[in-house]
């Protein structure tokens, strides 16, 4: 077992270049895993690249979500409701089957190397927006989870994206206070409830944050109350603006439809 572990933090420790070598991109299709040319974009199959629900008409004026041609409002019907602390959101794609499978990877089939390919997604998505984020910082996964697994998918992608973005990357500024239920069980409330204080700011890491606007980086957004904690502890510890940017979101749910997680 010693020996196993050993050799398990060798090769881990060789990084992305050990991933590279095991899961070689722009080889395979990172959604459906067929043989594409290197010259695809994101390592996408052009079938995947269509099948992708792509957030690239209509989205919420605040959350980013997408939102449907036939819904009426500019907020989507959470945004309606609740007031977020977090400034704007942004995200590529909405969650579906081929986008859940995507994540699912990411979070726990140890394809690290995803995260490369969804940053690139994702930069290319703030690239059209005009803000202007000082710092990246992930959306941080409590210590015990993160032993368990090795790696938090929501650093994974933000330091990629904080490279593309040639901003500093802070993967340590923010950290987990409380270990917080597995999310997917609860209710909208309770989830809220759950997560408002599980999130603080490192004290050493203060000075880094006074005044900045955070670019917030997570896999996936769902009501925002993980995102409106963490934009809450940012404020709190001096940041200014906070930006929220997933790879994924939830659908707007329009009235009468129940909750999809
Ligand atoms: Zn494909
Ligand atoms: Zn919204």
């Amino acid at each position: 077992m010693k020996r196993f572990l050993k050799l398990w933090w060798i090769l881990s420790s060789l990084g992305e270049g050990f991933l590279e070598l095991i899961y070689p991109s722009n080889i395979y299709c990172i959604s459906c895993g067929n043989i594409i040319d290197d010259s695809r974009p994101y390592s996408l199959c052009d079938t995947c690249i269509r099948t992708l629900k792509w957030a690239n008409e209509r989205t919420c004026d605040r959350c980013g979500k997408i939102l449907q041609e036939s819904y009426g409002p500019d907020l989507c019907s959470d945004c309606i409701e609740t007031e977020h602390v977090f400034e704007k959101g942004y995200t590529c794609v909405e969650y579906t089957a081929a986008e859940r499978d995507i994540l699912h990877r990411l979070k726990y089939k140890n394809q690290a190397y995803l995260g490369r390919k969804l940053a690139e997604i994702m930069y290319d998505r703030m690239k059209t927006e005009d803000i202007k984020p000082d710092i990246v910082v992930p959306v941080p996964m409590h210590v015990k989870k993160y032993r368990k697994r090795g790696y938090n998918q929501a650093a994974v992608l933000g330091k990629s994206l904080a490279k593309f973005m040639e901003k500093p990357y802070e993967g340590k500024l923010l950290f987990r206070i409380a270990e917080t239920e597995a999310m997917s069980s609860l209710g909208a409330l309770a989830r809220k409830e759950n997560i408002r204080q599980a999130f603080d700011v490192h004290i050493d890491s203060k000075n880094n944050l006074a005044g900045k606007n955070v670019m917030l980086v997570d896999d996936i957004y769902t009501t925002g109350s993980t995102a409106d904690a963490c934009a809450a502890a940012l404020q709190v510890a001096g940041a200014a603006k906070i930006y929220v940017i997933t790879f994924a979101a939830g659908a707007n749910l329009m009235k009468g439809e129940g909750e999809l997680f």
